[in-house]
C-alpha cells in the first residue's frame, strides 16, 4: 500500500501541496483529476521524489519513501510521462532493457528476455527493433509503459500519458492501462480522461489548489459530487 500523510511541497514561496492525505490500496487504480495547476503532477513527482516534499511522509508498504535510497525507489515505483522520455538513439527493445541492466544490474540476456516479454504484452513484439522516431506516439507510449512494467514495480504512476497523443491513438493506450488495472497493478493515474476514470478507477481524487477536495468511488465523484468546486469542474470538463 501507499500511504500519504500530511504531504506538503512548495516551489520557493509558492505552496503547491498543502497537506495531502491519501491511501492507495494494493492492486487498486486511483485516478487524480483537477484543474490545471492544482498540484496533480507535483503530487506524482513527490511519490517518486523527482521533487523533495517540504513536509509530511509517504509510506510504501510501511517504508518511508523519503528515507529510501534512490536506486531502491526506482525499482519500487515506476513512472510514465506525457512525453514518453524514451532514448531516441536506442531501439524499443534497448529502451526497455536499459533500466534493467543499469538500475537492476541485470545480465543482458536476462534483461532481453524480460524486455521481449513486456513488449509482447503491450502489443509491440513486431516493432521491438524500431527506434522511437519509427514508432507512432501511441506505440512510443506503450514502449514507455513496457519499460515501467519491466522493472516489476509495486506501483506505477501515470502523468497525463495520453494528452500528447493524436486522438485516434488514445484508446489503445487507455485500453492497455485498463488491462493492467484489471491484472492487479497498483496505479496512480493523473488524467483528463473522465471516461477512463469512471470506468477503471477504484478511487477518484479531485484536487484543487494543492488540496484534495473530494475523494471517493467513481459513482460518488461523478454522479454525486458534494462540493461546489467539484460540481463546477465537472460542468466544465464533461
Ligand atoms: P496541469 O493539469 O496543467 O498539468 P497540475 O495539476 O499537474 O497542472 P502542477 O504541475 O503540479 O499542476 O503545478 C502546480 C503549481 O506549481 C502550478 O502553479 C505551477 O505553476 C507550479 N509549478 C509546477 N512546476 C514548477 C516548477 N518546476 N517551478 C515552479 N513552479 C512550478
Ligand atoms: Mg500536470
Amino acid at each position: 500500500a501507499l500511504n500519504i500523510r500530511g504531504l506538503s511541497m512548495a516551489y520557493g514561496e509558492l505552496e503547491v501541496l498543502k497537506g495531502i492525505d491519501l491511501d492507495i490500496a494494493p492492486g487498486s487504480v486511483t485516478c487524480v483529476i483537477g484543474p490545471s495547476g492544482s498540484g496533480k503532477s507535483t503530487l506524482l513527482r513527490c511519490l517518486n521524489r523527482l521533487v523533495e516534499p517540504k513536509g509530511g511522509d509517504i509510506l510504501l508498504d510501511g517504508d518511508s519513501i523519503l528515507a529510501m535510497r534512490p536506486e531502491r525507489l526506482r525499482r519500487r515505483v515506476g513512472m510514465v510521462f506525457q512525453h514518453f522520455n524514451l532514448f531516441p538513439d536506442h531501439t524499443a527493445l534497448e529502451n526497455v532493457m536499459l533500466s534493467l541492466t543499469r538500475i537492476k544490474k541485470m545480465p543482458k540476456r536476462q534483461a532481453r528476455r524480460i524486455a521481449e516479454a513486456r513488449l509482447a504484452e503491450v502489443g509491440l513484439a513486431a516493432r521491438s527493433d524500431h527506434r522511437p522516431a519509427g514508432l507512432s506516439g501511441g506505440q512510443q507510449q506503450r514502449v514507455a509503459i513496457a519499460r515501467a512494467l519491466a522493472m516489476d514495480p509495486e506501483v506505477i504512476l501515470f502523468d497525463e500519458v495520453t494528452s500528447a497523443l493524436d486522438p485516434e491513438l488514445v484508446k489503445g493506450v487507455l485500453d492497455l492501462m485498463a488491462t493492467l488495472g484489471r491484472q492487479g497493478m497498483t496505479m496512480v493515474v493523473v488524467t483528463h480522461e473522465m471516461g477512463f476514470a469512471r470506468r477503471v478507477a477504484d478511487q477518484v481524487v479531485f484536487m484543487d489548489e494543492g488540496r484534495i477536495v473530494e475523494a471517493g468511488c467513481p459513482e460518488q465523484i461523478f454522479d454525486n459530487p458534494r462540493s461546489e468546486r467539484l460540481q463546477r469542474f465537472l460542468a466544465e470538463v464533461l
